[in-house]
């Protein structure tokens, strides 16, 4: 193996320099622990940005993921496959939705979205330059017409200008959303937990009301659960706890449990605004991808993962509780589930950082004071502790 100095020299000089990384390479996983080059045990709550809900190296996953690698890896979309239709059958049925489309990222979902919002408008009254409202302090991803929907000035600045029509309302202020609402606006896009921009979920009376304002103005609702979606929040997408159904959603990180994936989702009239030629990807769906997805699904309901999201996302919010009490430095906590944040009242990198290189837990932080905890969905109430243990160690 590669020493781990000149991984990193190495990475320097070929990987196009848009991150500052950690200097720690990671070899491989087991559970709920990374090991690094040098054979070093990290407890992980970060999971990859909310990405391996099952782990790493699960062998009833590994090995489906096995067995279609040495079948059919792709086949384009220009003919059907097994996979496809079993991974999107599970999906729709979690979901309570109509119909799906495959993607490769998050970013690209969240792109399908906006075409469908865009789409609609235009069947419905046959012209263009339809207006979207998104929500300050979003995250959407970063193409370029995810970037125009995500609410950060600092983002988007540079690669201005961006789509038009885009208008940004502040989240949980359903005022500021009316305010926006005009003759011109087909779709009100938003997370149901906001992730990057520091862990907020909306409030009940927030997301009641968008669904009724989208209802009377006949705009649809899109909901981005990449992030906070697929068991993460307790409910396989965190609409579910707020019976509030979106008219298209967006998917990706734990689909794939580390294969790259994403969709979106639709229903009603939604779901057949496009029309065939309107959208297209060459890998999107194919084969390998789809058969990691439908093992995920399929290991999600088997055991059961939202009950124990619910359990242990509960043990983790008391714990959590009781370290803010505990120290003045943090000074809130916020989530559900297993997408929980934590405030403080300082740059919340320097923790993140101690964190990793002198206790060797994996944490991520989201906006600038806030470490969000995202773990993988398996952890038990000893991993729990171990992390508290250590995050006080890095504080
Ligand atoms: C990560 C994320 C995206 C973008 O997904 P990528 O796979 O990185 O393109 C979009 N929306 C939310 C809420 C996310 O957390």
């Amino acid at each position: 193996m590669q020493n781990k100095l000149e991984t990193i020299e190495n990475a320097e000089q070929v990987l196009y320099k848009t991150y500052n990384r950690f200097p720690v390479v990671f070899d491989h996983g087991n559970g709920v622990h990374l090991y690094d080059s040098e054979g070093k045990e990290y407890l992980d709550f970060g999971a990859g940005i909310a990405v391996a809900g099952l782990g790493y190296n699960d062998p009833e996953y590994t090995q489906a993921l096995t067995k279609q690698a040495g079948k059919l890896l792709h086949t384009s979309n220009l003919f059907y496959n097994q996979p496809a239709v079993d991974a999107g059958q599970k999906l729709l049925k979690a979901a309570e939705m109509e119909k799906v489309f495959f993607t490769n990222s998050g970013t690209e979902a969240i792109e399908g979205a906006l075409k469908i919002a865009k789409r609609y408008a235009f069947n419905r009254d046959g012209h263009g330059g339809h207006e979207i409202i998104a929500m300050k302090h979003s995250f959407h991803g970063r193409s370029l017409g995810a970037l125009s929907v995500t609410g950060n000035d600092h983002y988007q600045e540079p690669f201005a200008p961006l789509l038009p029509g885009i208008r940004f309302a502040s989240f949980n202020d359903l005022d500021s959303v009316k305010e926006l609402v005009n003759e011109h606006t087909c779709a009100i896009l938003m997370e149901t937990i906001q992730g990057e921009g520091g862990i907020y979920p909306a409030t009940e009376e927030f997301l009641t009301g968008v669904r009724k304002l989208c209802d009377e103005h006949g705009m649809l609702l899109m909901l981005d659960e990449i992030q906070c979606g697929m068991g993460r929040s307790g409910y396989m997408f965190a609409w579910q706890k707020y019976g509030v159904k979106p008219d298209v959603m967006t998917v990706a990180k734990a689909l794939g449990n580390g294969v790259p994936i994403g969709a979106f989702l639709a229903c009603g009239k939604a779901a057949t605004a496009m029309q065939p030629g309107d959208h297209g990807t060459t890998y999107g769906g194919n084969p390998f991808v789809c058969a990691a997805a439908d093992k995920v699904l399929e290991l999600f309901e088997k055991r059961q993962i939202t009950e124990h999201v619910k359990e242990i996302g509960g043990y983790l919010w008391e714990k959590l509780e009781q370290f803010v009490k505990d120290h003045d430095c943090a000074v809130d906590h916020r989530g559900m589930g297993l997408i929980q944040g934590v405030e403080f009242n300082r740059p919340a990198g320097e923790i993140v950082k101690k964190a990793l290189l002198e206790n060797r837990l994996v944490l991520i932080s989201a906006g600038s004071n806030v470490i969000r905890f995202v773990p993988p969905l398996v952890i038990s109430k000893e991993d729990v502790d171990m992390m508290v243990e250590k995050l006080k160690k890095s504080l």
